[in-house]
């Protein structure tokens, strides 16, 4: 017999997409654990209660960096068992892609735990080069720069080298290369290594198979490459060209593109190294998908790989290409970040209350002879839909309505019989999708019914903010209730966010087999909060969510787990509404002259008394440092607090 937690367990999928990090205890609260094989483990519920003593309330952004660091040590001994079985002679060194989320909390984790294995990073703007040219890097480890380059983004690479770091300069252009030779004419001393990013024929799969491609934004051409190693022997300054790059896309879901590709950039590393190029470092990009849904497949929001069948195949594609040419076997560089992030961060936030969409009876519904003809029928309809029946029902139901609102708009029949109607025609709905439900094959049309029947849960938060990649690119992320999991889910559940937008919704749920429409969930208790986790954000989300309706960044906890369970390391208050207006050029003087201004004039004319308006004053300023979001359980959403 399988119990409720283990059904839960299944519902919602976790140990598909968890990757061992996520569980449910026996209270049936959802836990973390900072690696794989972990006994130890962290209550999201008991840490979000402690949050809420302490004043932070939800939506709360949860950091684990203890699982960057797991997923570092998870790709290290994939790469260095293939290594040691196929007797490849080179080494593997990761850089991570800054852009995935630059945070400093999760780049410093990310080094803390790579510097063992001399990971290094990777920046694609003069804004990240100059937040990692500061940071603490093993002294191997590499820091590569891709993206477009001025000379004052060259210019900070050479500073780096200088200073210490092993730059390598990708040249993604042939005008970066100009810039460069000119540059190291001036630079005595140590000098950054240059690289070319080429353009594989090859493409990626999934979301960005554009990515890859002739067609691609990013990488030389084939005479490109053959024009940059010229001009660099004209300049006797080859020695410089040591890495070949290539990245043909993010969340890469099938394994076979991925070694066509490698098959491809291994032969070009080949054929250069062949031209007496001492270029000794492939490196392979990102792309290292993350099974958010945990179907294992090649769907978009999944993979058809592991980690270590991932490994197998570059080392093994890229051996075999060099034997063939007879070249050494290259140091392969790999720059995977949403791999590495995706797992560490949740957002936890509260369900707020349900939408009502359908039209509910809010008294019991009485019909007479007295009722319009439709009316009568539609009632007809509730007491005699059947098993049987169910299907011309549904439609006689629908032709009614129909009806029903043409004789509305002539003036046929009142307000009254129109309420009437709606709650009988949402009541004839409501039987015909449970017998639709019984039945084994569920047509479109029903499927599309339960859609409109489900309910529609108002959550705390913005999907703007916090889930962009759902709104832009329909990608899926786990959603699972941090409490209750001891209780089977009875309701059938849409989100909408609290943004002003109709895009600011998640009608779209990981599922084994497809793609689930509607989430099961608890109804909502009325005395306490219904929290739910949005899990696998630690990727692209952060930087890429925006501040549509002036909704901030959510307030923050940096979580370690031990033996003792969790201990919460740091706390950032969100942004505060001051912070979100004044982003829009409101400065806090501006907002506060304007508004006693316009208190003082109702003052003037005795529209208000001084107390009233001091209280009104006093109200509108304190504001100034309240969160974005709505409060839990009515409570404000800022302790009174002085000027930051
Ligand atoms: C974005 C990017 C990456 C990271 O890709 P992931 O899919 O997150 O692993 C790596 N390299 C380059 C050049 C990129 O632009």
């Amino acid at each position: 017999m399988t119990t409720a937690i283990e059904q839960t367990l299944e519902t919602y999928g976790i140990e598909n997409w968890g990757a061992g990090y996520f569980d449910v205890n026996r209270k049936g609260n959802l836990i973390v654990h900072p690696s794989e094989n972990d006994s130890r483990a962290a209550d999201l519920k008991e840490i979000i209660d402690d949050l809420a003593r302490r004043g932070i309330g939800t939506p709360v952004l949860l950091r684990f960096p203890q699982l960057v660091a797991s997923q570092v040590r998870k790709l290290q001994r994939a790469f260095s068992k293939s290594i040691r079985e196929y007797e490849y002679q080179g080494t593997h060194m990761c850089v991570y892609p800054m852009k995935v989320n630059q945070q400093r909390a999760v780049v410093e984790e990310y080094l803390r735990e790579g510097s063992r294995y001399d990971f290094g990073l990777e920046a694609g703007s003069k804004a990240e080069l100059y937040a990692a040219l500061a940071l603490d890097q093993s002294s191997e480890s590499l820091l590569v720069l891709n993206g477009f380059k001025d000379e004052e983004f060259i210019q900070l690479a050479f500073i780096g080298a200088k200073s210490g770091k092993r730059v390598v300069i990708v040249i993604e252009k042939l005008s970066e290369l100009d810039h460069v030779l000119r540059i190291a004419e001036t630079h005595e001393g140590d000098l950054p290594m240059i690289g070319m990013r080429v353009k594989l024929y090859s493409k990626g799969s999934g979301r960005w198979e554009k990515s890859g491609g002739e067609a691609a934004k990013f990488g030389l051409t084939t005479t490109e490459i053959l024009e940059t190693i010229r001009r660099l022997q004209e300049a006797d300054r080859v020695d410089m060209l040591r890495l070949l790059h290539f990245h043909i896309g993010s969340q890469l879901t099938d394994i076979k593109r991925i070694k066509n590709a490698m098959k491809e950039a291994a032969r070009v590393y080949a054929k250069v190294r062949l031209m007496k190029v001492p270029i000794e470092l492939l490196d392979v990009g990102g792309g290292m998908a993350v099974d958010y849904d945990g179907s294992k497949t090649a769907f978009d929001s999944s993979a058809n790989y592991t980690a270590q069948e991932f490994a197998n195949d570059v080392i093994y594609t890229i051996m075999q290409v060099c034997d063939d040419e007879n070249v050494p076997h290259p140091t392969i560089i790999q720059e995977s970040g949403r791999f590495l992030a995706a797992y560490h961060a949740i957002l936890v936030t509260n369900v707020v209350d349900e939408i009502e969409t359908i039209v509910e009876d809010i008294t019991p519904i009485e019909i007479d002879e007295d009722d319009p003809q439709v009316v009568v029928e539609l009632g007809d309809l509730r007491e005699t839909v059947s098993v049987k029946n169910y299907r011309e029902y549904y439609h006689d139901a629908l032709e009614h309505r129909e009806e029903m609102f043409t004789m509305f708009n002539l003036g046929l029949i009142s307000l009254e019989d129109r309420a009437k109607g709606e709650v009988l025609f949402w009541d004839v709905c409501e039987r015909a999708d449970k017998y639709a439900q019984q039945a084994k094959y569920v047509s479109e049309e029903f499927g599309e019914l339960r859609r409109l029947l489900c309910a529609k849960y108002l959550t705390n938060f913005s999907v703007f903010r916090s889930v962009p990649d759902h709104w832009a690119i329909d990608q899926l992320f786990p959603i699972v209730p941090i409490h209750g999991l001891n209780k089977p889910p009875t309701e059938y559940a849409t989100l909408c966010d609290i943004t002003c937008d109709s895009d600011g919704i998640v009608d779209k749920f990981v599922d084994l087999h497809d793609v689930k429409q509607v989430l099961e969930l608890h109804p909502i208790p009325k005395d306490e909060p219904y929290y739910l986790a949005f899990l696998l954000v630690g990727a692209y989300q952060e930087v890429m969510g925006n501040n549509h309706n002036l909704f901030g960044a959510p307030n923050e906890a940096h979580v370690h787990i031990d033996e003792g369970g969790y201990l919460i390391k740091k706390v950032i208050r969100g942004t505060s509404i001051g912070q979100a207006v004044e982003r829009a050029r409101y400065e806090r003087s501006l907002l506060h002259d304007g508004f006693r201004r316009m208190v003082a004039q109702r003052v003037k004319r005795a529209e208000l008394t001084e107390a009233e308006a001091a209280e009104l004053i006093e109200f509108y300023e304190s504001r100034f440092d309240a969160y974005t979001y709505l409060s839990v359980n009515g409570k404000p959403t800022r302790g009174k607090r002085g000027r930051d």
